[in-house]
């Protein structure tokens, strides 16, 4: 999406395996010159891994980068997620790692990860986040197996209704990241990364009817900024840009049982990622053990007026072919598919 000036449509999900696209829908609108200088933040995530419990031959356990302008954050970090992030190109110049729970498969990896971001003569600091248990249990972790940690590593207990801030360090810019409570017991938690209000929609033609001149001018005038013409004269904003619009919406659930806390969370969320471990057949199942079928993560789905839903932390059985899961999820919404390893997925805005 860089260059485009948010009205464009383009969805494409990036297969890195095959580098093929799977989905392209809607071109570009036609041209308008200020895109040459008012460019959208990219925003894309990559399924590390995508099974349940346990790796397979096909699929790793829990880990998904998100990348955000050059920025990268992992969520979850299950057993050999640093190799899923070298297979798949996601650097390891990141500064932040969000845990959904302490489940195995879900934070092993990142003894091995901290171990050689070590090696690697890092010094920034890492900063880790999960529910209640995240300074213990991730503490341990990562001093196993190595004299010492040669970077800094802040871990910070979370909860459901905190927003994680940047800790006055000015790191985030332009969005926030939240953390609401999900159903897979021992308080584990979902975050949903949600981006500022952005500039209205510029009207090239009314610029240039007000007399503004095609150039820098137009920038200051989508930032909202009163701008001096030429000849003294000013012109706002006002009319010219339209009202603020909203940032994308991703929300990630990790475990859990369909809930009324991810439905709130997910409310017309761009991308919701929702646990699918089990198919209907089996689920009594997935009542038994804190997890989702993939028709109810749909319904989560609708309930939310999610705009896409991508299914994930499948049972082995479904490593090789997830079929079953997504044809029950589509009856219910239809806008499914399930993750696999090395996916990437572009989240353009909706408007
Ligand atoms: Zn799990
Ligand atoms: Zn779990």
């Amino acid at each position: 999406m860089r260059g485009c000036d948010g009205s464009g449509q383009r969805v494409s999900f990036r297969d890195k395996t095959t580098q093929s696209l799977q989905e392209t829908r809607c071109p570009l609108p036609s041209g308008t010159a200020f895109r040459a200088f008012y460019i959208l933040p990219m925003l894309s995530v990559t399924f590390l891994g995508t099974s349940a419990a346990r790796p397979t031959v096909e699929r790793n356990v829990s880990a998904m980068a998100l990348v955000r302008e050059g920025e990268t954050l992992l969520f979850e970090c299950g057993e050999g997620t640093q190799r899923q992030m070298m297979r798949y190109g996601v650097s390891f110049a990141l500064s932040e790692i969000f845990f959904t729970h302490f489940h195995a498969d879900h934070f092993l990896g990142v003894i091995g990860l901290i171990r050689t971001l070590g090696l690697q003569t890092r010094t920034d600091p890492m900063r880790l986040y999960g529910p209640k248990g995240a300074k213990k249990i991730l503490g341990q972790a990562i001093q196993l197996g190595v004299e010492r940690v040669p970077f800094q590593v802040e871990i910070q207990d979370v909860k459901a209704g905190d927003v994680i801030g940047d800790a006055g360090r000015g790191t985030r810019d332009g969005y926030d990241i939240s953390v609401f409570a999900t159903e897979h017991g021992g308080g584990s938690v979902g975050y949903a990364l949600r981006e500022h209000e952005r500039p209205g929609r510029f009207d090239p033609e009314k610029a240039r009817a007000a007399g503004v001149p095609e150039g820098p001018l137009w920038g200051k005038l989508q930032k909202g900024e009163t701008v001096e013409l030429a000849d003294g004269r000013t012109v706002s904003a006002e009319g010219i840009v339209g009202a603020k619009r909203p940032g994308r919406l991703i929300v990630f659930t990790g475990d859990t049982r369909p809930c009324a806390g991810v439905v709130d969370a997910a409310q017309g969320a761009d991308l919701l990622i929702h646990e699918a471990t089990f198919g209907e057949e089996e689920k009594e199942r997935a009542k038994e053990t804190g997890h989702s079928t993939a028709r109810e993560a749909a319904q989560v789905a609708l309930a939310a007026k999610a705009r896409r839903l991508v299914l994930s932390h499948v049972s082995a059985r479904y490593s090789i072919s997830a079929d079953e899961l997504v044809k029950e999820a589509r009856e219910v919404f239809k806008e499914t598919i399930v993750a696999k390893d090395g996916l990437t997925i572009e989240v353009p805005f909706s408007d």
